[in-house]
């Protein structure tokens, strides 16, 4: 296993062990340690393994002995007796409870202890029968807050975040590519479409042998276990628990499934309609005329030119307008960035130093980098009081005469306080090059005010982009609701920019709205909100974003030259 994920395993079992204890009614001492331990983890700077190895766990500020003796358990057998205990002593279906966004351990142990409820059903049962609204300091609000966070749960329940997903898939399809019988091999479905979340990993391949090919699949040493193994389809639910699904097909036959497997469902009814129009039958195994007389297609371009219509990237395929462009878009890669713009240090909550980002991203072969701590109000993340914005603002002058082939420029991440001002007075905000202006508390405003609050950022003429515009966390929190009509009007008289943030937790703002607000004419930013070197690298999911959003380079302000973004700047 390579160390971030190690790291990222044990976090999550720290985390977990912290829960269970509090369900347990542990002492919260106890319990916050195991949380606090997690937190340390993440932000250790070598690989677990080597401080285990060389026996300087125990070193680590934080980690006491009960720690440092279950992370070696851990990391070392690939299992934690401890945790598996703990686990014991409850239903299964009881963690699902924490899905519901606003609830903690402590309620959760409330309704378990007081009216047996270990699950969403029986929790929804209980809101429903108003037995919950009995239980001590469970106002009407509450019920009616944890009914919300029940819906969105089973909304999103059996889907995982895009990353997740992929960093899953990407080995599985390596694998595949390995098989000496396998032809070709792609990913399909959402994962290839590029969607925020996905429910599942499509793999398509093609093969003269399908039975050797089924047999290497299920043979795939990362699997759990195997549900299902066909002659031409076999499923395994990988480790983290998302399932796997493999087809094989003859080579003639690949466009087509691959063009069906990727979908979307609704793009495919319009193929599939578009085919017929001219008297032909689309499915996944091939395109025929009347006679039967098959249309051979060596790939997907074949495979449109055959619809006479243009190559559609998977990322477009929703049937959200993709059918009426004319001409497809060129859509925004990734070798199209050249700067990186939204990314914290540790002058806030950031992890690496401004040396280190810096350092970081002209080894990506960026040629600016913006930084953007937090702000002053942002005391929970370390935000910048004006001194400290001063000490910056002179360490960058300082890294721009020493290190070449980088342009630091000075930003802020402003908070948008509960009036809509920004974090601080005028003189303070037109130091910085840039200045990026987010929500970060009071999220559960209603349409208007969010969107009052929200304009009032917009029109200040210090503001040049909005952060994750609507502070959702995805499978998590939905965001603030906001009249979007006037928020996209609002950016454009400004020439306000509107952030793609690219963190896969938020990939906020969402690809509907980003394609119609491109029809407004609006500005975008891909921001990576990077916390640490290793996630410069997010602005990749911004731009699977941007593409499904039909955004082109020139949409797109981290693609221009550094002169030209200062003109973009200055012209505002
Ligand atoms: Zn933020
Ligand atoms: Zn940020």
């Amino acid at each position: 296993m390579n160390p971030t994920k190690t790291r990222q395993r044990v976090s999550d079992a720290l985390n977990e062990i912290s829960r269970l204890m509090e369900l347990q009614g542990e002492n919260p001492f106890k319990s916050r340690s195991y949380a606090n331990g997690a937190r340390i983890v993440e932000q250790l700077e070598e690989p677990l393994e080597t401080l285990i190895e060389e026996g300087r766990l125990g070193d680590v500020k934080g980690i006491g002995e009960a720690l440092e003796q279950k992370i070696t358990e851990l990391v070392t057998t690939g299992k934690l007796e401890f945790l598996e205990n703990l686990r014991a002593q409850f239903p299964p279906t009881l963690f699902d409870l924490f899905k519901v966004s606003g609830l903690g351990a402590k309620r959760i142990k409330q309704f378990y202890d007081e009216l047996g409820i270990d699950s969403l059903d029986k929790l929804k049962a209980a809101c429903e029968d108003n037995s919950l609204a009995k239980l001590k300091g469970v106002s009407g609000k509450l019920e009616a807050k944890i009914l919300e966070g029940i819906a969105f749960a089973e909304q999103h329940a059996g889907q995982y975040l895009f990353d997740a997903a992929e960093n899953a898939a990407l080995p599985l399809l390596e694998y595949m590519r390995g098989c000496k019988d396998v032809i070709r091999a792609e990913l399909a479905g959402s994962l290839r479409r590029k969607k925020e979340v996905v429910k599942d990993i499509d793999i398509v391949t093609s093969s003269k042998k399908p039975a050797a090919v089924m047999d290497y699949f299920v043979a795939y040493p990362e699997a759990e276990r195997v549900s299902s193994h066909g002659e031409t389809k076999s499923s395994l639910i990988l480790k983290n628990g998302i399932s796997a699904d493999l087809r094989v097909v003859t080579d003639a036959q690949f466009p087509f499934a691959l063009a069906h497997f990727t979908g979307s469902k609704e793009h495919n009814v319009v193929m599939r309609q578009l085919a017929k129009e001219r008297g032909l039958k689309l499915n996944e195994y091939g395109l025929h005329g009347a006679d039967g007389k098959e249309t051979p297609c060596k790939d997907e371009a074949d495979l449109y030119g055959a619809l006479e219509l243009e190559f559609i990237p998977p990322e477009l395929r929703e049937d959200h307008g993709e059918f009426d462009l004319d001409p497809i878009p060129e859509l925004i890669e990734a070798r199209d960035m050249r700067g990186v713009i939204h990314c914290h240090t540790t002058y806030s909550d950031g992890h690496n130093t401004l040396r280190e980002m810096v350092e970081a991203a002209k080894a990506q072969g960026y040629e600016y980098i913006l930084i953007t701590d937090h702000s002053q109000t942002a005391a929970y993340a370390g935000g910048l009081k004006p001194e400290k914005i001063i000490q910056q603002q002179e360490e960058i002058a300082k890294l721009n005469k020493e290190i070449k082939g980088i342009t630091i420029l000075s930003g802020i991440e402003s908070d948008i306080l509960s009036d809509g001002s920004l974090d601080y007075e005028d003189d303070v905000l037109k130091s910085f090059d840039l200045v990026v202006a987010s929500v970060h508390n009071k999220l559960d405003m209603d349409e208007d005010e969010a969107t009052k609050r929200v304009l009032k950022a917009i029109e200040n003429p210090y503001c040049d982009i909005i952060g994750h515009p609507t502070g959702r966390l995805l499978l998590a929190r939905p965001g603030f609701p906001l009249h979007w009509d006037q928020i996209f009007d609002a950016c454009e008289a400004n020439r306000v920019a509107i952030e793609i943030n690219a963190n896969p937790k938020r990939l906020d703002l969402d690809w509907r709205q980003v394609l119609r607000s491109k029809e407004a004419g609006i500005t975008f930013s891909i921001g990576p909100d990077a916390h640490r070197v290793e996630t410069i690298d997010h602005i990749r999911y911004g731009i699977g974003i941007a593409r499904k959003g039909g955004l082109e380079k020139e949409d797109v302000i981290g693609t221009y030259t550094l002169e030209e973004l200062m003109a973009w700047r200055k012209s505002r």
